[in-house]
C-alpha cells in the first residue's frame, strides 16, 4: 500500500499555502510537524479530498485518486481539527449515525462497529452522554471514533491532542500506535510529543515547504553538535537569549544552566554538546531569532 502525493501546491489568490509538496507514504504513522500557518490542515485536507489542489495529483497504489472518487473516500478517515460534533446526540448515536453516513453495512453491522470503536477509544462510560457535556479529550476521541468506523486504510488526523491534558495525550498516543498497523496514519500537530515517540517518519513543513523528511534519527541527525548545555551566571540569561534559540533554562542559584541549538558552538566558560532531541530540531527549524526570544527567569 502506498499513497503517493505528487507535487501538490494550493495557492490562495497569490498567497502559496502549500508549495510542490512531494512525498510517498507507505503503511506506518507520520508525524506532520509545523507551527501554526506552516500548511498542516491544507495538506490533511488536499489528502481527504474535502479541498481541492490548485496543482498536483495524488496517487494510491498508482492509481490517481481523482479518477478513484468515492472507492478512495471509502479508504480515508479524517478527524478534523474544528471538531463541532453534533452537541445534541449522545455518543453512540453520533456515531451510529456517521456509520450509517459512511454506508459501512447494515444496521447490525454498524452496531457491532460501533460497539467496537467504543471499546478502541475507551468511551463505554459516555457511550449514551451528549457531545456537548463531553471533556474535551473525551470529544477528541469520539472525533477519532468515527474517523475509524470504516476501518479506514488511510487515517488522518488533525491537532488530535487540542485542549488536552498530558495523560489524556499519553493515552491517545497509545491508542494511535495500537491502530497503526497495516494503514497509513498521518498526524498534523505543532506538538512534538504528540509524535516524537510514535511517529516512524517526521515531516517538517515550514510556510508551506516539506523542509526535512526522514525518519526521527534521520532528522536529528540534521542538528547533530549543534545541541549545547552551557551554564551562564543567571544575569546574563537574556544576553544569550537574544543571541541563541534556547530551548530550556534551568536556574540554579546565581548560575542558570541553558539548553541551546545553534550552528556553531556558543561562546560560554562551562559548555558540553548534547545529543539532540525533536523539540531542538523544532526550535532550530521554526523559530526565528528575535527580541521576544528574551527568556523570563523568575527567582
Ligand atoms: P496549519 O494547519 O499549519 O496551521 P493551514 O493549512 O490552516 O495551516 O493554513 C496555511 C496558510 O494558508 C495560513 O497562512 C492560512 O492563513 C492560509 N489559508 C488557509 N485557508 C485559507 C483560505 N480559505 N483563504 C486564504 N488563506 C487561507
Amino acid at each position: 500500500m502506498h499513497l503517493e502525493i505528487n507535487k501538490v501546491t494550493k495557492k490562495y489568490g497569490s498567497f502559496t499555502a502549500l508549495s510542490v509538496f512531494s512525498a510517498t507514504l507507505e503503511s506506518g504513522i507520520y508525524g506532520l510537524l509545523g507551527p501554526n500557518g506552516a500548511g498542516k490542515s491544507t495538506l490533511a485536507n488536499i489528502v481527504c479530498d474535502t479541498l481541492k489542489p490548485t496543482s498536483g495529483d495524488i496517487l494510491y497504489n498508482g492509481v490517481s485518486t481523482k479518477k478513484m472518487g468515492k472507492e478512495y473516500r471509502n479508504l480515508l478517515g479524517f478527524a478534523p481539527q474544528v471538531s463541532s460534533y453534533y452537541k445534541d446526540f449522545s455518543t453512540r448515536y453520533f456515531l451510529e449515525y456517521m456509520g450509517m453516513l459512511k454506508e459501512i453495512g447494515s444496521k447490525a453491522d454498524i452496531k457491532k462497529r460501533v460497539d467496537e470503536v467504543v471499546d478502541i477509544l475507551n468511551l463505554t462510560d459516555v457511550e449514551k452522554k451528549k457531545i456537548g457535556k463531553l471533556s474535551g479529550g473525551m470529544k477528541q476521541r469520539v472525533g477519532i471514533a468515527q474517523a475509524i468506523l470504516n476501518d479506514p486504510k488511510i487515517l488522518i488526523l488533525d491537532e488530535p491532542t487540542a485542549g488536552l491534558d498530558p495523560k489524556e495525550r499519553i493515552r491517545l498516543r497509545n491508542i494511535l500506535s495500537k491502530m497503526s498497523f497495516d494503514r497509513i496514519t498521518l498526524i498534523a500537530t505543532h506538538i512534538v510529543s504528540d509524535i516524537e515517540y510514535i511517529a516512524g517518519k517526521v515531516m517538517l513543513l515550514k510556510k508551506g515547504n516539506l523542509i526535512e523528511f526522514g525518519t526521527l534519527d534521520e532528522i536529528l541527525s540534521s542538528i547533530n553538535d549543534k545541541v549545547f548545555k552551557i551554564t551562564v551566571p543567571k544575569n546574563e540569561v537574556d544576553e544569550y537569549s537574544i543571541k541563541y534559540k534556547v530551548v530550556n533554562v534551568i536556574g540554579d542559584g546565581n548560575m542558570a544552566e541553558l539548553r541551546i541549538v545553534s550552528d556553531s558552538a556558543p561562546n560560554a566558560e562551562k559548555m558540553v554538546s548534547v545529543k539532540p532531541c525533536l523539540e531542538d530540531a523544532y526550535l532550530f527549524y521554526f523559530d526565528e531569532l528575535n527580541i521576544s526570544n528574551k527568556v523570563d527567569l523568575h527567582d
